[in-house]
């Protein structure tokens, strides 16, 4: 890949940097200085452009708008003691989101174009990636269909766009989970796998009810019979069963997380035996009864390594241990911080 990627960048001339309270963010809301935006036209993407973080003009009879060829990603950069700053396996993300654009009929993005995207915009605002333990620039790339168009086709133009802003811890503590066996995020055949905007629309109603029982969470299972598990809401999900690390494979209805890639690897390198397969419910529960699973956790960028405090299937709840008791766990996520924060050899070539 040796495309050059010529960028116009026009930058604020009123940074609001001085008036952000870096104390207090909420995941999302605060936005970094700047966003980058690009054109995808007559078979190719142009315009690439760094500007002022601010609103966008689109026509309402955008197919983004009404048949959601919208897709997105999510990813950090991280600012390390000496000052420099990392991106965590950003080639990932780039590679997932042609998969996601492929699945939905959309323009593909070349990966070093993707990369080379972030990393100027995360350079323009390194002043904004918060230097605090468990803290990052959470970076949003995204990209939807812009004809002005209401017949049910691909679009011929695309809009890639990237957000950048501050943010702390996701979860604070550990969750209470519950197993869902009505509703489905993603069916066989479907496109679970991308992701796919409407997945997270679907998601919602879902997780409010969830919410109203007075759960942090759900577990998303099979959609035929609900009987397999599958993800954690917006994570992968992953329980340490009777000494082995047990993952759902990857297969068409489950995302491809870049943290569950991270956290495998680690435990390959460990010499953790390691099952992608199918996990059934009963066996989770199972475990949480006779003591054997000791460790459970959703893995995901935003989440990092977010500790299922407790699991309830069918009104049944089952209390696991004391996370910060949990050895995997608390290893996997001191690890990475130590890799993404800088303070630990990168082994793995994974800081960008
Ligand atoms: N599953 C779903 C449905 C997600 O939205 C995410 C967050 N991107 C993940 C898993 C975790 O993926 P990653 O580790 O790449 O953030």
């Amino acid at each position: 890949m040796t495309d050059t990627l010529d960028i116009k960048i026009t930058k604020t001339t009123h940074s609001r940097l001085q008036e952000t309270d870096f104390t207090n963010l909420v995941f999302g809301r605060t936005f970094a200085d700047h966003m980058l935006v690009a054109d995808y036209e007559d078979g190719e993407w142009k315009n690439f452009e760094i500007l002022p973080y601010g609103e966008i003009a689109l026509s309402p009879a955008i197919s983004a708008l009404h048949y959601g060829q919208a897709f997105f990603e999510g990813m950090k950069a991280y600012k390390h003691a000496d000052g420099q700053v990392s991106v965590f396996r950003p080639d990932k993300n780039a590679a997932r989101f042609n998969k996601s654009a492929e699945r939905l009929c959309m323009a593909e993005l070349p990966e070093d174009l993707f990369v080379q995207s972030i990393a100027a915009l995360v350079d323009i605002d390194r002043d904004w990636i918060p230097a605090q333990a468990g803290h990052s620039l959470y970076i949003r790339p995204f990209m939807f269909a812009t004809d002005p168009y209401l017949g049910v086709t691909p679009s011929k133009t695309y809009k890639f766009m990237v957000l950048t802003g501050p943010v702390g811890p996701y979860f604070t503590k550990p969750l209470r989970v519950k197993f869902e066996t009505n509703y489905t995020r993603a069916a066989e055949g479907g496109f679970g796998y991308a992701k796919a905007a409407g997945n997270y629309g679907g998601s919602m109603l879902p997780f409010k009810k969830a919410a109203e029982e007075g759960f942090d969470q759900l577990i998303w299972t099979d959609a035929k019979e609900h009987l397999y598990v599958e993800e954690m809401g917006a994570a992968n999900v992953m329980f340490m069963l009777d000494g082995k690390l047990v993952t759902p494979s990857t297969r068409d209805t489950i995302l491809d997380g870049v943290t569950r890639d991270t956290v495998l690897a680690l435990a390959r390198s460990w010499g953790v035996p390691v099952e992608e397969r199918r996990v059934s419910i009963a066996e989770v529960v199972e475990g949480a009864k006779s003591g054997k699973l000791t460790d459970a956790f959703g893995a995901g960028t935003a989440a990092t390594i977010a500790p299922v405090g407790s699991l309830n299937h069918e009104g049944e709840e089952y209390t696991l241990s004391d996370p910060s008791t949990r050895e995997f766990s608390q290893k996997v996520l001191k690890t990475l911080d130590d890799i993404r924060y800088g303070k630990a050899t990168d082994t793995f070539g994974w800081n960008y």
